[in-house]
């Protein structure tokens, strides 16, 4: 049977579930996450996840991104290591020589036939907690099969015309929310809806954020998303811990942008420099 109450994800719900760091620990502590993504053109996403990534607390981040994407990761971000597949200018390979606390997917990834194919090998060998947003999700829908693969709590972050991708056309937001939840039961994931009331899908559970605002309703913003959930699984928050925390926490730092900006003027970069603020809440 499926609870029919929403809860609500405000400060206090997700407060609870933060975890101070502790004086004694080092970079091993909070993980080593691995950004997958990216292809002519669209570096960017993976760029704006891995920057999100570092900034919601992974110890180390190591983005895997197209033979083009070495120099722009190199000069964007000198925090994070870069590996790079055989082809230039999109992913057709995924090699993985250390595993993974965390694994974020699919942001620029596009969907051609060999992307897709180096998407199913990595899911083939892949056990760490992972996410799957963007292109990742529209290499699921395309081929289903792929579902199968995907270790149990993988957090997939659809905005609405992904999800309906994904689990075809609803007539009201009442469908729409039977449809994700059955999808959610047999397929052992979480689904993030991503919109102005985000939700967030676990087991029989439904959750409704209450942050964020029509400011990040911009390029990149769920590519920061991504970031932060794969971030806090890195340290070892829970898959549903993340998702509940991640959304939250982004969307505070969005409303924290307009401190500083407007809501046409904030742009997905600005959410990732105000995680830090989003975060400090918590102490
Ligand atoms: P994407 O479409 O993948 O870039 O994801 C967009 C991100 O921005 C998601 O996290 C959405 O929840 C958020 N977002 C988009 N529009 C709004 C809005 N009107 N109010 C609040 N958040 C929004
Ligand atoms: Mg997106």
């Amino acid at each position: 049977s499926l609870d029919t109450a929403y809860e609500l994800i405000g400060f206090r719900e997700v407060r609870p579930l933060y975890r101070f760091r502790k004086k004694f620990s080092h970079k091993g502590t909070y993980g080593h996450a691995l950004i997958v993504g990216g292809s002519h053109g669209k570096m960017g996403a993976v760029i704006l996840s891995s920057e999100a990534c570092l900034r919601s607390g992974s110890g180390l981040v190591t983005a895997f991104v197209p033979g083009c994407g070495y120099n722009p990761l190199q000069s964007a971000l000198p925090e994070v290591m870069v590996m790079t597949g055989k082809d230039e200018s999109e992913l057709t390979e995924i090699r993985m020589p250390f595993t993974p606390s965390a694994v974020g997917i699919g942001m620029g990834m596009g969907t051609s036939k060999a992307s897709i194919a180096a998407f199913r090998a990595f899911l083939e060998s892949n056990t760490s907690p992972l996410v799957v947003d963007a292109d990742g999700l529209n290499a699921i829908s395309k081929d289903r099969s792929l579902l199968k693969l995907m270790p149990p709590g993988t957090v997939l972050t659809p905005h609405p015309g992904e999800l309906e991708r994904l689990i075809g056309p609803w007539k009201d937001d009442f469908e729409k929310l039977e449809m994700a939840r059955k999808f959610v039961g047999e397929h052992h994931c979480l689904l993030v809806i991503k919109g102005a009331h985000t939700m967030v899908v676990s087991g029989t559970k439904g959750y409704v954020n209450s942050t964020g605002n029509p400011g990040m309703a911009t390029a990149g913003s769920g590519d920061v998303l991504t970031g932060v959930i794969t971030g806090l699984l890195s340290q070892g928050y829970l898959p549903e811990e993340a998702a509940l925390m991640g959304v939250y926490i982004h969307g505070r730092a969005g409303d924290l942008c307009l401190d500083s900006q407007s809501m046409e003027s904030s742009i997905a970069s600005d959410i990732t420099a105000h995680i830090g603020a989003a975060f400090r809440e918590f102490y």
